[in-house]
């Protein structure tokens, strides 16, 4: 039976599976108090199904999605007061699931618990955007094809905190994850990544990687902003691989626009430089990317139109699911 409880330790065997191997997933999503007061989930259907779907490849037990969306509503509902009463906050939803079995075989978990937490989070852009800088460097690899970049398990974040600090270290805030010989883009820090350029045939174009590759977490923001686009139909809109000598390439004939991450803590954040380390060379080049110039800015009219929907100031489709 689910329930609601103040939150308090978890007491596991140390044998326990997702202790030794692992076996975790987990979602992030948000619920946000709109401008009449209503308190919504953005797309949780989207965050359930992704779930199901890591959980099925975790070989952990599959589960309800309808239900645990109602047992989160249900612990949102009685900690409302939790759900920040602003436009840019908003509440951080975070369902896990790990394997308890307290048993060392590597085997598939037939024991397994299904936890929510949930917090307050503030407002990512107080001061405007911030551009951030981007260490590209191909000796380091976020996922593989075959692997499980795809899903939302914990082990695909554990490796890429060491290379976040090698990141800082060079003054950079996040990582563009490379991937192959022909380095394509893949990834942002923990977001899916837009490229918003005139490409070779003069047309203007919004790119994102394939999902087919298997390199990349299929985003539930980086679903909406296609779908907006796509709507939008003002420009071409494209899923396929964008490499960096395509990126160099377009920067030099100045047909590069924006570049920006998409996913749900900031819904996007531009890129303003990306540090790439040549392996041809093992020169570190600086390459500015002129997102925050470009104008009109189709970043900031994802953004806005994005947030709109959630805090209750336009509808669109069922995305919001009241509470
Ligand atoms: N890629 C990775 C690796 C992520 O961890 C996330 C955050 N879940 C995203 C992309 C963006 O996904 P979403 O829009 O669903 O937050």
């Amino acid at each position: 039976m689910p329930q609601i409880t103040p939150v308090r330790n978890l007491s596991i065997h140390p044998g326990a599976k997702v202790l030794h191997y692992a076996s975790e997933l987990f979602e992030g999503m948000k619920a946000y108090r709109g401008i009449d007061n209503k308190i919504r989930m953005f797309r949780p259907d989207m965050n359930m199904a992704r779930m199901k779907r890591t959980a099925k490849r975790a070989a952990l037990p599959d589960f309800d999605a309808e239900e645990a969306i109602r047992c989160m509503a249900d612990v949102i509902r009685l900690d409302q007061e939790w759900v920040p009463r602003s436009t840019t906050s908003s509440l951080y939803i975070r369902p896990t699931l790990i394997g308890t079995d307290p048993t060392l075989g590597v085997g598939d978990a037939h024991a397994a618990k299904f936890y929510v937490l949930t917090g307050p989070v503030g407002q990512y852009y107080a001061t405007g955007f911030q551009p951030v800088s981007l260490l590209a460097d191909s000796r380091y690899c976020r996922a593989f094809p075959g692997g499980v970049g795809s899903f939302k398990m914990g082990c695909n974040y554990a490796p890429t905190i060491w290379v976040g600090k090698e990141a800082v270290k060079r003054d950079c805030q996040q990582v563009l994850w490379l991937y192959g010989n022909n380095e394509e883009i893949t990834e942002v820090g923990t977001m899916n990544i837009f490229v918003y350029w005139k490409n070779e045939q003069g047309e203007n174009e919004l790119i994102t990687p394939p999902l087919s590759s298997g390199l990349i977490l299929p985003g539930v923001t980086r679903d909406s902003l296609l779908e907006l686009a796509k709507e939008w139909n003002e420009f071409k809109v494209t899923e396929k691989a964008l490499t960096m000598p395509e990126i160099e390439k377009a920067l030099k004939e100045k047909r590069l626009f924006e570049m920006f991450g998409a996913g749900t803590a900031c819904v996007v954040s531009p890129v303003g430089k990306i540090l790439y380390h040549n392996k041809a060379t093992d020169v570190y080049e600086e390459w500015k990317i002129p997102t925050m110039k470009n104008n009109p800015n189709l970043m900031q009219r994802f953004y806005e139109t994005i947030i709109d929907i959630q805090y209750g100031r336009t509808t669109f489709r069922d995305w919001m699911r009241e509470i």
